[in-house]
Order: C-alpha cells, then structure tokens, then sequence
C-alpha cells in the first residue's frame, strides 16, 4: 500500500485485516422476536490512528479547465433566473449594458471519513432448535474479530449479526417456561363478561333474560377460547429463549467541508449548493494534508480536516477510508449598467447560477432572492 497516494480514482486497496473468516451469517434486520437490552459499544483494537499527521502531500494541482464565462452566457443566465420570479422584470436584463465579467477563483476543500464503529447488545429469541447453545468453554470471539463483509464505501449504513458461539439457553422469563400465560381479557378466568347483554343478564329491549349467556352476564372468553391462558407471545410456546449476542455495526460517512473564499456581498453558504471543477482527489486508508496549495487556506482546511476526524473517529471507530477532494467553483462577478446607474450579478457553480444583489426592475412582495 502506497502511502500519501496522490493518484485520481481508487489508490490502493484496503487490507481489511480485521475482516477474518469466521462464517456469520448476518442480517440487516433480525426477526421482530428479537428483544435487545444492554448495549455496549466496543473500542476498536489499535489501528492507524497514531500514524496520521505524519506525512504530507504536495501534487501538481492542474489548471482549470473550464472556459471563463462570456457575456452572451452571463446575460442568458440572468434572463433564465428572472424569468423564473415573478418579481423580476424581464426587460432590464435584456437591455442592460454589461460593463465587465470579473472572474474570481474559489476553492472547496472536501474531507470524507468512512468510519465503522461496533456495539454489543443482548438479544434473544424463542428456542427452537437443540443444540444451538454454546458448549462449555467455548469463547466468543472479540467484536472486531467477526466477519460482517465489506460495505459499500461512503455510505452510511447499519448491519445487525450475531456473534458466533454467544448463544445461552434459558427458561422463558415470561411464562416461567410453561409455554403459556394468564389471558389478559379473563384474567385466567376463561369467562369472561357477556359480549350481548354486556353483564346485564337480559336483553336490553325485552327485558328478557340473555340466550348467550343463560342469564349469567358471563360467557367463555373469546380471546383465550376459554381456557384462561394463552400462547406465551416472548417464547412463542416453546418454554425456552435462546439469548445471544448481537453486534451491531454502524458504517458512517463524515463530511469536513470547508469553502475558501467568500466575497463581501455574497453569501457563502450558496456555494455548498452548486458543483465545482474537481481538480484533485486523493483517496486511501487514510489521507494525509495537502501542503503547498496555490491558496493557503486550502492547505491550512486539509491539515485541520484530517486532525479533526482523527481525533474525532480513531478511539470509538475504526476509520476504513479517506477520500479529500479539491474542486473550482467558478465565480464571476457582473459589472453592468442600466438606466446609467451601476449594478452587479454574481455568476457561480457550474450550473451557472445567479445571485443578484440589487436589481433595477424588481417589486416587492417579498419573493426569496436566491
Ligand atoms: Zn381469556
Ligand atoms: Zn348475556
Ligand atoms: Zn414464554
């Protein structure tokens, strides 16, 4: 495995040392019959955390390659924006006299963490089959031992399994291991009020005495059949639960963004909502900071990234993969004219969007701007 890669696309290939042959079958949902208690998350076994901040690298980082923005796409891209509110007028877009387009370089600094973190938690399930139990002195393995396969990367996901050789057969606590339980509606009674004369005795309208019931105002218990007793629902009647011990492994993505450059008059948090020109990306077992960007900042948001999730994920989580990712969003600013005042547009993202700062034909009744 090559270290500080610097190459586009998949560099190297992930160990997954700890990724064993143990054979577990697993799930994404167990049955419902499955009851959890006592969760308990486990620290992963020493990783790579004490190996980051160590190195660094320093790519050529290419040029952009997106064409600057013309005023014919600049003026297209105001008309498309107007003509979709209806507090725009169309006209001083078409009429307005562009005076310059000043493009302006902005940069977006992307960490993703891929983290696995591992918990425990008691489960069981009604006993069925003999012989499921764990023999005596057999160990269950550690958490990090259990095989669970390889998840897809960057996503977030949750997986439940059991661990192998936890399994501890005991009588039902529910019913005591009689396979059954008192009838709630009877109360064990297996009667229980008259459904037809309510426990009135009689009918309600001829005063006379109730046919279901004899004249009792009670009668064999629908829910129970009359006998008293039911199905015990925790053991499914089996008597006995087999408990075991579930892991639970949560996949997350954790996203560090960082946006270098903002402008007085326009607000940054659009550019979390267009796409850029990616012009780096790195992608490993871990990543290291990028050092010596044409913008500082860059460099400075790389270092701090990696520190961050470091800290953050390598003592609870296993950290599986890094990716970072550098991208260009183009900005223009819009110097026009109308009516023989000035005004300014923004141009941003490669969809071309359009921020407007003032506008000369605008009403007021409140529509959002961006
Ligand atoms: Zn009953
Ligand atoms: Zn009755
Ligand atoms: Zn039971």
């Amino acid at each position: 495995m090559s270290r500080g890669s610097t190459g586009t696309g998949w560099a190297g290939r992930s160990s997954w040392r700890w990724c064993r042959g143990l054979g577990v079958q697993c799930a994404a949902v167990l049955g419902a019959a499955l009851a959890a208690t006592g969760a308990k998350p486990v620290a992963p076994p020493l990783g790579l955390a004490g190996e980051l901040g160590q190195q660094r690298i320093s790519p050529p980082f290419p040029q952009p390659s997106v064409p600057p923005l013309t005023e014919a796409a600049a003026r297209r891209a105001l008309l498309r924006f107007v003509a979709a509110r209806r507090c725009y007028g169309s006209r001083a877009a078409a009429e307005l006299v562009i005076r310059e387009l000043r493009p302006r370089v902005t940069y977006r600094y992307r960490l993703e963490t891929f983290s696995e973190s591992r918990l425990s938690e008691w489960a069981f399930e009604p006993f069925t089959k003999p012989g499921a139990s764990r023999p005596p002195g057999d160990v269950p393995p550690d958490l990090w031992d259990v095989e669970v396969g390889v998840p897809p990367l960057f996503q977030g996901q949750t997986r439940r399994c059991r661990v192998p050789r936890s399994a501890l057969v005991r009588e039902c606590h529910r019913c005591h291991g009689r396979g059954r339980s008192q009838c709630g509606m009877c109360h064990g009674a297996g009667r229980a009020r008259c459904v037809t004369c309510r426990g009135s005795r009689r009918r309600l309208k001829q005063q006379k005495r109730c046919q279901l019931c004899s004249g009792t105002g009670r009668s064999r218990c629908s829910t129970c059949s009359g006998r008293g007793s039911k199905t015990c629902t925790t053991c499914q009647g089996e008597k006995k639960l087999r408990h075991f011990r579930q892991l639970v492994i949560t996949w997350r993505n954790n996203v560090f963004e960082f946006v270098s450059e903002h402008h007085p008059n326009f607000p940054g948090e659009l550019l979390s909502k267009v796409s850029g020109e990616n012009i780096f990306k790195d992608e490993n077992l871990v990543v290291y900071p990028i050092v010596d960007f044409p913008e500082p900042a860059i460099s400075r948001a790389s270092r701090r990234a990696i520190a961050e999730h470091s800290a953050a994920f390598a003592s609870s989580s296993r950290i599986l993969r890094q990716r970072q990712t550098v991208e260009r969003i183009p900005i223009t600013e819009v110097h026009y004219q109308y009516s023989g005042k000035p005004y300014l547009y923004y141009i941003y993202g490669l969809e071309n969007k359009v921020y407007v700062l003032d506008y000369p034909e605008r009403c007021c009744c409140g529509c959002t701007i961006v």
